[in-house]
């Protein structure tokens, strides 16, 4: 069974993907990044509050550190809880 992420939002550029949690191998912070059109969002609660505001970035180049290609790591729901940001999943799809 493929495993299953969770999501922030739907994606309101491509309006097809999903905002995804990922943590910069870098610098270690979290942005919000579609799984389809690879839109960056520099605050996870920020787009679920207001998903409507333009994108701050886009993958692979992270919006926090400015570094071109670091290594991102999906989190998935333990993840999230463990960085506080539990309340901002709208649900889990594979
Ligand atoms: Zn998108
Ligand atoms: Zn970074």
């Amino acid at each position: 069974m493929k495993k299953e992420f969770p999501y922030v939002v739907g994606c309101p550029v491509c309006r097809d993907g999903l905002l995804r949690a990922f943590r910069c191998g870098q610098c270690q912070s979290i942005a919000a990044i579609c799984d389809d059109c690879e839109s960056m969002w520099a605050d996870v609660e920020s787009v679920f509050n207001d998903p409507h505001q333009d994108a701050q970035g886009a993958f692979p180049k992270c919006c926090h550190c400015e570094s071109t290609k670091p290594e991102w790591e999906k989190l998935d729901v333990d993840d999230m809880a463990e960085a506080g940001l539990e309340p901002f999943i709208t649900d889990v799809s594979a």
